[in-house]
């Protein structure tokens, strides 16, 4: 079989390489072409040993995502569809700042945990993405842009990864670290620990293992301050209740103190927006647990039966937050027009774990009190 070079970090490169009978200078030499320069084709890496280009040819292959469609959006956020094969596919978006620009990259095809202000969660899960499909939404992304935006040699595109495209990357930790190794790896992306986020509904012990093996920034899904409204929001708190959550998170931070755990919070109306529950917010973070805050706009999508707070309430919220001392920030939507929003990712998924009719089924059990006709921007 023929090995997509993509799927490795630099370590697994340099064993393949020496499968060869390669030395890991080698190894680095390919890393830095592939990655640093955006290079698939052997025969282009000029300083690259002949002998090893006719090795590689036969056994390996730099092999990209087929990209379905890009769109751009009027604010410069760019989007892509990438086809994984078996009617999935996946969506990537770039979105550029004044002081940086950032990848926000999938890591499964659909996702099974099923948030129910998710649109991906609501499509259900086909697959985990493999290292290499990860990786190459970053390759292609980055490698274009510097095309299409001309920008000059050595100039990066992309300096900030976060994991916050469709499905959850604690689910897919064997094929997520390799990858996040690439991301900051010196001879491929260099990019600094704390500008690649994993961003995770809290699979708690996956926070653990990945304080241990690949400590980027952890941005933890929240969007509620007690048991019974998590639980009907991000099922996974059934299983992983907000104390045991908490306690992850400071284990992470005691491995890298100087560090801040950002919570996000996805703003439904009439839903966890209240001023209270702004104030138990407080109450349960302030004490204990070095962080900000990001609040999240609802962007709603067909079928959620849900709103998204007035700005004002939105505001109020962030405003007891930020009275209690913690860092709060309010998410700028940004891309809406293509689609291209927070929890908009939709992809093409080929379910399989009837997502629909659980959340159907749990929304039946769970019922959700949503004032009709307010929440619209
Ligand atoms: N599975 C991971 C990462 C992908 S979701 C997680 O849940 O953290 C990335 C972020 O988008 C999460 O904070 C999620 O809560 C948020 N999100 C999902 N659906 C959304 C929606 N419809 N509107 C706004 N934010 C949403
Ligand atoms: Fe999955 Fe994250 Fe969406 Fe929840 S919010 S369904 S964990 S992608």
């Amino acid at each position: 079989m023929t090995a997509n070079l993509l799927d490795f970090d630099l370590e697994g490169l340099a064993a393949f390489c020496g499968g060869l009978g390669e030395k890991r200078f080698r190894a680095v030499q390919l890393y830095r072409w592939i990655h640093q320069k955006g290079q698939a084709d052997f025969e282009q890496m000029s300083d690259l040993a002949r002998s090893l280009r006719s090795k590689l040819a036969g056994v390996a292959e730099v092999k990209a995502l087929p990209v379905v469609s890009e769109h751009r959006s009027a604010d410069g956020t760019v989007k892509w569809l990438f086809d994984v094969g078996a009617g999935n596919a996946v969506e990537t978006v770039f979105i550029p700042e004044a002081d940086r620009g950032t990848l926000c990259v999938s890591s499964q095809a659909g996702c099974a945990v099923g948030c129910r202000f998710c649109s991906t969660g609501h499509q259900g899960f086909s697959r985990n993405l493999s290292t290499a499909e990860i990786v190459a939404q970053l390759w292609y992304a980055e490698h274009r842009l510097r095309a299409t935006l001309g920008l000059p040699e050595g100039q990066r595109a992309i300096d900030n990864v976060v994991m916050m495209g469709m499905g959850e990357p604690l689910q897919n930790y064997a094929a997520l670290v390799p990858a996040l190794r690439t991301f900051l790896d010196d001879h491929a992306y260099g990019l600094s620990r704390r500008r690649v986020t994993v961003s995770t509904s809290g699979v708690v012990p996956m926070i653990d293992r990945l304080r241990d093996d690949c400590p980027v920034a952890l941005a933890v899904s929240l969007h509620a301050g007690d048991d019974a409204l998590r639980d009907s929001l991000v099922p996974l708190n059934r299983k992983y209740p907000i104390e045991e959550l908490l306690q992850a998170c400071q284990r992470y931070l005691d491995a890298a103190p100087r560090d801040f755990i950002t919570f996000e919070y996805c703003m439904l109306d009439g839903v966890n927006d209240s001023p209270e529950q702004a104030q138990a917010l407080v109450r349960l973070l302030k004490p204990r647990i070095h962080c900000k805050v990001n609040l999240i706009p609802f962007n709603p999508f067909p079928l959620s039966g849900l709103l998204r707070s007035p700005r004002e309430r939105v505001l109020a919220f962030a405003h007891v937050l930020q009275e209690a001392g913690i860092v709060t920030t309010v998410r700028k939507t940004r891309g809406d027009d293509i689609d291209a929003a927070c929890g908009q990712l939709a992809g093409e998924v080929q379910d399989r774990t009837r997502a629909p009719e659980r959340l159907a089924r749990l929304r039946q059990v769970i019922p959700i009190a949503v004032q009709a006709g307010q929440g619209q921007p």
